[in-house]
């Protein structure tokens, strides 16, 4: 099945390529790049090592996607700037290649494809919709630059450390996915069409070797005090906040990025339940709080096998069952008065900014205490829209309500408990901590005050129904290191 092979100029290990497309190799003993000519390899020095990083996939790992044989048959590592982001790339039985991502529990598979005419990197923004010729009209979910930090295996091109990237990444009708790579700017750009995809339509069947670390991964030993916490989501979770010490680390490199002071509240729904809704099994994975400047409020990161994650929010006046949309899917033409979804018109109820105050368990994006998105909410009937923007990227998620009495039978729980104490809106009044001295009870009487008119100013409104800390998730052929629920 090679197409070239040779031995390593560095090292004299053998080099074999297996796709036409590739034009380097990672050598796997010595890490130097071998770059393949008409007449020989070529010896380009050592690339960085990678950082760790999550993952369900590994190069030389063999399976199918949508009952398509596929091999992975090399890897890009990146950064955007919050951390490295990996994209793989994989060959199909057939000869064609493509790249596949991986956020929040869902596969982007993308083929590269001819591309049409296209708007230049800085005309592009969010929510535009671009032709792609005969794939159809797709949307901007994303656009952002990012820089190449290292690789593995075989690549479709030579990676040059420090190479910069700038990409957009769209959804189209159906599932559709794309990216628009606009690479360092110096050239024309190109184009991968694709789809995405659940959990569940990768099968790997052979796997290749795994570091040490990955292999029965049911534990999480926090660097920060040492606890084990049961793995719920393992290789798909970027960070774990500890249930003992409240540290927030990053897993794969076990390394703590935050400290946090203790809960407010405990969650109504104890991470590690399990049960199913709707017919799908989840466990409670994640606990959030957010906060916009006038409300509080809780969500819950579900993650369901072969599904991927979702959201149950927990608002002052319902619970709400959060899924994430396309955004080819939201009829924007009418933002921000309204939006529509699925021949339904949602009218704007609220917009907010929306940070993250308090994290707990495992979460599969770069969480960061204090991340904010803008959030608004569209409302019609009981229904929520909610799209979620933060910086060049956003998110759209349709939440319908959930009784806890459903929830409460799903991860068997008391019917009466806590969860279905729907309280009114907390106020957040710059962050906790007792109202320092003066007339406490001329204090707690304007508190009172001015939580009873921020009920009458926002009626029922509370946070954003959307789920999720930022804004949204990361990838694309060059996909975000991005936040948290979103598209990709
Ligand atoms: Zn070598
Ligand atoms: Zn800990």
């Amino acid at each position: 099945m090679a197409v070239a092979q040779g031995q390593c100029p560095q090292c004299g290990a053998p080099i074999t390529f297996g796709v036409g497309a590739s034009v380097s190799q990672v050598c796997k003993y010595c890490r130097h790049e071998v770059v393949r000519t008409d007449r020989d390899l070529k010896n380009m020095g050592r690339v960085a090592d990678l950082a760790p990083v999550p993952s369900l996939v590994a190069v030389d790992d063999t399976g199918t996607i949508d009952g398509q044989r596929i091999r992975v048959a090399g890897r890009v590592q990146l950064d955007h700037g919050a951390g490295p982001w990996d994209e793989w790339y994989i060959a199909f039985q057939d000869g064609r290649w493509g790249w596949l991502a991986s956020a929040q529990g869902n596969w982007y598979v993308t083929l590269a494809v001819t591309p049409p005419a296209l708007p230049p990197f800085e005309h592009v923004h969010v929510e535009q919709q671009i032709s792609l010729g005969a794939s159809g009209t797709f949307v901007v979910a994303e656009k952002k630059r990012g820089t190449i930090t290292s690789g593995e295996g075989e690549l479709p091109f030579e990676v040059r450390a420090g190479q910069t990237r700038a990409y957009a990444d769209l959804h189209g009708p159906n599932g559709g996915f794309a990216t628009i790579d606009y690479g360092d700017g110096s050239a024309t750009p190109t184009l991968f069409v694709g789809m995405q995809r659940p959990e569940g339509a990768l099968k790997i069947e052979a796997r290749s070797e795994r570091p040490v670390q990955e292999i029965g991964a049911e534990a999480i030993t926090c660097p920060n005090c040492g606890g084990n916490v049961p793995a719920l989501a393992p290789q798909r979770s970027e960070r774990l906040a500890c249930p003992y010490c409240n540290a927030v680390s990053e897993i794969a490199g076990r390394r703590v990025v935050a400290q946090q002071q203790a809960a407010r509240m405990s969650p109504d729904i104890p991470l590690g339940s399990r049960g199913a809704l709707d017919g799908q099994e989840y466990v409670v994975c994640g606990y959030v709080e957010r906060a916009s400047d006038e409300f509080a409020w809780q969500e819950y990161l579900l993650f369901g096998p072969g599904l991927g994650f979702r959201w149950l929010v927990k608002d002052e006046s319902t619970w709400l069952f959060v899924t994430p949309i396309s955004i080819a899917d939201v009829d924007t033409s009418s933002m921000p008065r309204a939006a529509g979804y699925r021949g339904q018109r949602y009218t704007l109820r609220n917009r907010n900014p929306a940070r993250v105050t308090y994290v707990l368990g495992e979460l599969y994006w770069k969480v960061q205490i204090g991340e904010a998105v803008e959030a608004m909410d569209f409302t019609h009937g009981g229904a929520v829209l909610s799209r979620e923007r933060a910086g060049d990227e956003v998110a759209w998620s349709v939440c319908t309500p959930k009784p806890w009495h459903e929830l409460a039978a799903a991860f068997k729980l008391d019917p009466s408990g806590a969860g279905s104490q729907l309280q009114a809106p907390a106020a957040v009044f710059g962050g906790g901590g007792g109202g320092g001295g003066g007339d406490t009870s001329m204090m707690t009487i304007g508190i009172v005050i001015a939580i009873v008119v921020l009920i009458i100013v926002c009626g029922v409104c509370s946070g954003s129904c959307s789920g999720g800390g930022g804004s949204s998730t990361g990838g694309g052929t060059w996909g975000s290191s991005g936040s948290s629920r979103g598209g990709k």
